[in-house]
């Protein structure tokens, strides 16, 4: 029965809690197998004020059509690469993406991953309680102090990464085009910030934070892999299409590159028979560096509350709205 609150879809997980404060003021229809059902999601999202994704239900023109109520969309992440922006625009939608709220939990990603491949020694458990003891092979593993990692990216995560890099005692130089020579977060993070070539060149580690656009399309590709030390060590957390995972799989196998983690990939989930099967030193996870506890919890109350609050202030614009407020990245 419809009633004359406002209905909220939230058609992947988000945090119990935050889902329950959302349930106090509007009606929710909260159901994680939306995403894989399209036409349930479009029959619910029929009468529906707003909607709440993840990265895997596509908020395309075709969709928003059918929802002609929508005007609000909160994004449980930070890329919008399945949001069809325009469309949104077009159609006087609001974006609420969580800008931020998992930022620590992909930096300490590329911290743990970047000290595992660093050392080489903590993928051989499964040798090592079979009996055998593989010391001299892996006696020969890099500390991070002292080596350089290269930022490139230099946005809300790669500036984060930065300082936690320095933390550990590793220089960082970072490469961002659109942060210019003399802004302050160069020296806030403690990062040098030089061109993209001789960011590859100093680099034991290179960790990438950019949004997936065609300039950032094989970014790291064959040529540059080749610019980088052997033994240096390549970090993707950011969007699949910006590592060439060809030419990565290629060099490590041909013992070119020292090590890689990757979270994301061209086509997710990644195929079997991927050229990545069986490359040496590689981390591969499902697109879960922005996933903890902590940023779950984080990214759920922050969206719930910008949602909230553009949804409230369509109806009037009181002092208790006015107190979730806070959001500067929205896109409208
Ligand atoms: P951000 O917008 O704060 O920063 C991105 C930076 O990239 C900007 O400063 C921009 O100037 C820079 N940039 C754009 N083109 C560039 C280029 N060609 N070379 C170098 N720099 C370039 O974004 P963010 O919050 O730091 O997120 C970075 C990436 O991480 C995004 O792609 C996002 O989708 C991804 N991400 C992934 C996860 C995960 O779970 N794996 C979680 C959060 C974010």
């Amino acid at each position: 029965m419809k009633t004359d609150r406002k209905k909220i879809v939230i058609s992947e997980f988000m945090d119990t809690q935050a889902v329950d404060s959302l349930k106090r003021h509007f009606d929710v229809c909260a159901d994680p197998s939306l995403v894989d059902e399209p036409e349930r999601l479009r029959d619910a999202l029929a009468d529906a004020d707003a909607l709440i994704v993840r990265n895997r239900t596509q908020v395309t023109a075709a969709l928003l059509d059918g929802a002609p109520r929508v005007k609000v969309v909160g994004r449980l992440g930070v890329g919008l690469d399945n949001i069809a922006f325009g469309a949104c625009k077009d159609r006087g939608v609001q974006v609420f993406p969580a800008t931020g709220a998992n930022a620590r939990a992909v930096a300490e990603y590329v911290i743990a991953t970047s000290l595992m491949l660093l050392r080489g020694a903590y993928l051989h458990s499964a040798a090592v309680a079979q009996g055998q003891w593989p010391r001299a092979a892996l006696s020969n593993g890099r500390e991070a102090a002292g080596g350089t990692m290269a930022v490139i990216g230099f946005g809300g995560i790669g500036q984060l990464v930065a300082q936690l890099a320095c933390g550990i005692g590793m220089r960082v130089a970072g490469y961002d085009p659109q942060v210019p020579a003399d802004a302050a977060c160069w020296q806030e993070t403690g990062a040098q910030g030089m061109s993209f070539d001789d960011a590859l060149r100093a680099a034991d580690v290179v960790t990438v934070h950019v949004p997936l656009v065609e300039s950032t399309r094989n970014l790291l590709g064959a040529a540059q892999l080749a610019m980088l030390k052997p033994h240096a060590v390549v970090i993707n957390t950011s969007r699949g299409g910006v590592v060439d995972e060809s030419a990565l799989a290629c060099a490590l196998k041909q013992g070119r590159l020292g090590g890689a983690a990757l979270d994301v990939f061209a086509d997710e989930p990644l195929k079997a028979g991927s050229p990545l099967a069986g490359a040496p030193n590689l981390i591969l996870t499902p697109h879960i560096a922005g996933l903890t506890v902590q940023s779950n919890e984080r990214v759920g109350t922050l969206v719930a509350s910008r949602v909230m609050h553009a949804l409230l202030e369509g109806e009037h614009d009181s002092t208790n709205t006015r107190e979730l407020r806070h959001g500067t990245d929205i896109i409208r």
